[in-house]
């Protein structure tokens, strides 16, 4: 398999907070890895993520997400944990339909010339429940249930080659 783009989530997929949309200013950095919000939320990102993405845009794959939160709420923990320049598109929608998000995610590579096919694309959420409806209505993604059929972020690599 010939894979050119992964699609993550974020919650419970990235970082172990549930929903980041809950987030409220100020948002402080604890450190590289961990954030906590005006009301003691705490966010931690998850083992390997980082040198995952890296390795991933070294490889030259796109690398997106999909992630049911408020856009704004999602551009601002991206920025603030310095995850954000990993992502080619980032598509955070107030519904969970994450099928709509790929096809939204794929739509928006055509318009920038990248002609991705579903079976180009990983898709990598803590949530099973979606990927009924991925394969139905995009295509053959490569669907992977984060923490079940993988328990590290480096095993996406493999998956991969
Ligand atoms: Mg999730």
């Amino acid at each position: 398999m010939k894979v050119k783009v992964v699609i993550y989530d974020a919650d419970k997929t990235l970082w172990d907070h549930y929903n980041i949309s809950e987030f409220r200013e100020p948002i402080k950095v604890i450190n590289r890895d961990e954030i906590e919000d005006a009301e003691g939320r705490k966010l931690r990102v998850f083992p390997d993520v980082r040198s995952t993405l890296e390795e991933l845009k070294s490889r030259n794959l796109i690398i997106a997400m999909a992630t049911w939160n408020f856009p704004e709420k999602a551009e601002r923990i991206l920025e603030i944990l310095d995850l954000r320049r990993y992502f080619d598109v980032v598509v955070a929608r107030d519904f969970p339909y994450k099928f709509v998000m790929i096809n939204e995610i794929l739509s928006e590579l055509r318009k920038r010339g990248i002609y991705a096919k579903p079976e180009d694309v990983i898709f990598v959420d803590d949530r099973r429940a979606h990927f009924g409806n991925v394969w139905l209505y995009v295509g053959r993604v490569k669907c992977v249930e984060m923490w079940r059929d993988i328990s590290s972020h480096s095993e996406i690599l493999k998956l991969i080659e």
